[in-house]
This record gives C-alpha cells, structure tokens and sequence, in this order.
C-alpha cells in the first residue's frame, strides 16, 4: 500500500513538474548585486496541502487583519520578549529585530528578463530569527536552486501564500502540514539558494493564490505596505 501510495505521489509530482517550470517566474530574487533570484516552485505536493475551509473567506488583507492593541499583546500566556511588533495590516515582522522602516520596498524593482522582483530583501545577520508574518500552516519545506532553504506558509484564509527563501536554517521540528503562530520562529535568515554568498537576507514574498493546491502560484502581493506601518 504504501508502494502504491509513493508510486501515486511520484505520477502526480512528474506530471505537475513540467506544466510548473513553464509558469512565468515570479518570485524573483534579485538583490543588489544582481544576481539573486529566487522564483523556484517546487513541484506540486497535494499531500501536504490541507483542504481549505470550504466557506468563503475573506481577503488575506482582512482576515489577517486582526488588530494587537498593547492590552492584547500584554496576554499573560505570551511572554513579551516572545510577542513582536503587529503591522496595522496585522502581519507579525518576519525577520527579529527588524523595524518597518529597516525596509526598503523593492517589490516592483525591475528583474532580468523583463522580471519584477515580487517580494521584498529584509537584511539581516545569518541565523537571524524569520518569523511567521501571520498564523497559519507550513504547506511546504522546499529546497531550490535558487531559492535555498525555503518555507511555503499558507495563511488562516486558505488563500493567501507567504514564502520565505534563502533560509540558513529551518527551526528544529518544523514540518509541512504544522500549524503556526503568527510570530513563530521559522527558521533562520542565511545565503541558500543563489544569494551570493554572505549577503543573508530573507526574501519574502506575499501571493493570492486560486487554489491552495497550487499553492506556489498567485498573484503577487507587495509586503512593504503591509510590514512598513
Ligand atoms: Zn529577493
């Protein structure tokens, strides 16, 4: 059975492979130098993806948008040095120590090959905390060429992804299908992927996606915003 069950998995992730290399990059990473891009998508892995609640749901920008006002945020069961700064748009920092305006918004910098960045760089030192932006589920640990050690999260609306690459490490036990707390640590900021080497940094990227089975594809959404008040 399980034979069966590893063949049903590769036939699905061989016939999704293709169709997905020939979707327009659009994560791409391309820092300051030039020469990052991280726009890889992993193969389709259905197994890891939880069906999404079958009501409609809001917008991420409104279902994320739950408010922490410092009452809130002072909840006994949350220690403070555990609790980070909450966006107005509701979205936790996703690199500790960062303060909105370290953020510099390279959203709709211009790639190679008539690319748009997608995402925004936080800089940060290697092993630097990177932080789920919201609560939700890890959908996918993915290793790319380019992206490095990356995390798939989806949100609590079951259509809105957040990506982060370039990961030095993931946080012990993270696992795709775990549910996250808006703030959880993720793993650490590094150079995987085609970061040039040293320039660690977290590159995260925002999309809507049409279906969460196809998780690693959307419409791009810029983070600056979101993070930067
Ligand atoms: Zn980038």
């Amino acid at each position: 059975m399980r034979a069966l069950a590893l063949f049903l998995f590769c036939a699905l992730a061989a016939c999704r492979f293709e169709p997905v290399s020939e979707r327009p990059a659009d994560a791409e990473c391309d820092c300051a130098d030039g020469r990052d891009v991280a726009d890889a998508r992993p193969e389709a892995d259905t197994s890891t993806v939880t069906p999404p609640p079958t009501e409609e749901t809001p917008p991420a920008a409104e279902a994320d948008t739950v408010r922490v006002t410092p009452d809130e945020a002072g909840a006994p069961d949350a220690p403070a040095r555990d609790v980070p700064a909450v966006s107005d748009a509701g979205l936790a920092m996703p690199v500790a120590g960062i303060e909105p305006d370290d953020l510099v918004d390279t959203f709709e910098a211009a790639r190679s090959e008539g690319r748009t960045h997608n995402a925004i760089d936080i800089l940060a030192p290697r092993g630097t905390p990177v932080r789920a932006a919201v609560a939700g589920e890890v959908v996918r640990l993915f290793t790319s060429d380019k992206g490095g050690l990356t995390i798939y999260q989806l949100g609590a609306d079951g259509r809105t992804v957040y990506y982060y690459a370039h990961l030095d490490s993931y946080a012990p036990g993270l696992a795709a299908g775990q549910r996250v707390r808006r703030g959880q640590v993720l793993g650490g900021v590094g150079d995987s992927g085609n970061a040039a080497p040293g320039n660690t940094h977290l590159h995260f990227a925002i999309w809507r996606t049409a279906d969460p089975a196809d998780f690693w594809d959307g419409t791009p959404v810029n983070p600056y915003p979101l993070l930067a008040r």
